[in-house]
């Protein structure tokens, strides 16, 4: 048997160690001319006016909240079957949180079950600020639909993309905003594209921009056209709102610059070994989601339902056999910080099946296709057992 398979793994090039490297000799490691490159470069690639760089899409979901207005006394709502970060931006700001359940077929936020809790939340003067639909598994949330609805109730809608740079809907690329006020993408090394750790959020908004770069270092500006008075000399500045430093460092942003070359890329091969997988797994007790003909998702996992009885076992067969499955995601719901809240098992029926059920297989551009046959065949013998 051969070496350990994770579930993702990122994908360096000499290129891209030549270009870290590069910045490593130069003037300026933070806040020199790299970052903005990089923020340029993401959001002509998707296709948004603005792209603002961070230290993480936590971070970026954090300063997207903040431009908005999200506060005390406010909602944000979410997906339960998504990281925690979707959800926790919402509580940095002081506001509560509240969940819409997925859709039994697609594992993303259910328009349907949306339209129904909307509609209550208007009746009872309850409705949320923020919406952040999740493209689990870089799979687009039908957005027409989502970003329809919350026109009709003056809701906004913040993206988590997190899996989804590269990813297509209707037409449209991820991250273009054609249906969200904010997008946010993760470069986590397990994500699509790497600056090890980093994030970046795109707009079509030019305040909304500012605002998030106010928050992403201190809410100091050196523009005179914002300031209360008049600088009185060369280093002035001012603090005019309360930020953070949640910035991108320049090694970080000529790793992402040099993968986003790649971009394209990684996610044939995503498709092509998705495609295999879909072809390896007819005949298997397994079910996949539901992919809308209108999208191209970034394939950034593989995830498969099995029979919530052979759910632990195959787990642990897979992992025994040195295959590093895992779920994506337990309902945030139910992580401890959550119930403590109120809520509890059963609130949300279908994100909670759904973790009973699903495994997420191996799937990176260096995937090999003997890795992938192994997966398989280590699968097939867990079901079967
Ligand atoms: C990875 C991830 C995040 C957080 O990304 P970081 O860059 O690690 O902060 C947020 N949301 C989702 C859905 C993610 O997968």
């Amino acid at each position: 048997m051969s070496g350990f398979i994770p579930y993702g793994r990122q994908a360096i090039s000499e290129a891209d160690i030549a270009a870290v490297t590069s910045v490593l000799r130069s003037d300026y490691l933070t806040q020199g001319p790299v970052v903005p490159r990089f923020e340029a470069a993401v959001a002509a690639r998707v296709g948004a006016a603005h792209g603002v760089a961070l230290n993480s899409a936590t971070s970026a979901l954090h300063v997207a909240c903040m431009a908005l207005g999200l506060g005390p006394g406010d909602a944000l709502w979410t997906v339960p079957t998504t990281f925690v970060a979707s959800a926790n931006c919402g509580l940095y700001c002081g506001a509560s949180v509240d969940f819409v359940d997925i859709d039994r077929a697609t594992w993303l936020m259910c328009p349907r079950a949306l339209a129904g809790k909307l509609k209550l939340a208007k009746a009872s003067g309850r409705l949320p600020k923020v919406l952040v639909p999740v493209h689990l598994q870089g799979e687009p949330c039908d957005m027409a639909a989502i970003g329809a609805l919350a026109r009709e109730y003056g809701v906004r809608v913040i993206e988590d993309a997190s899996h989804a740079i590269g990813a297509q809907h209707a037409g449209h690329a991820v991250g273009s905003c054609a249906h969200s006020d904010i997008t946010v993408f993760s470069f986590h090394p397990v994500k699509i594209v790497t600056t090890a750790e980093g994030g970046l959020a795109t707009t079509n908004d030019p305040a909304l921009a500012r605002r998030m770069e106010l928050a992403r270092s201190h809410g100091i500006t050196r523009d005179p056209a914002e300031m209360t008075r008049a600088p009185d000399g060369p280093w002035y500045y001012e603090q005019i709102a309360l930020g953070y430093n949640y910035r991108m460092t320049e090694m970080q942003a000529a790793l992402g610059l040099s993968q986003l070359d790649r971009l394209g890329a990684f996610i044939d091969r995503r498709q092509a070994l998705a495609a295999r997988y879909d072809r390896l797994l007819k005949g298997l007790p397994v079910t996949l989601p539901r992919r809308a003909s209108q999208n191209r998702s970034a394939l950034h996992l593989y995830v498969v339902r099995v029979p919530a009885e052979r759910h632990r076992a195959t787990f642990d067969a897979m992992r025994t056999a040195g295959i590093g499955v895992n779920l994506h995601y337990i309902p945030v719901h139910l992580q401890p910080h959550y119930r403590a809240m109120g809520f509890a098992p059963g609130d949300f029926p279908q994100a909670e099946a759904y973790s009973e059920q699903a495994i997420s297989l191996p799937l990176f551009p260096g995937l090999s296709e003997d890795e992938q046959d192994r997966v398989v065949a280590t699968l097939a013998q867990a079901l079967a057992a």
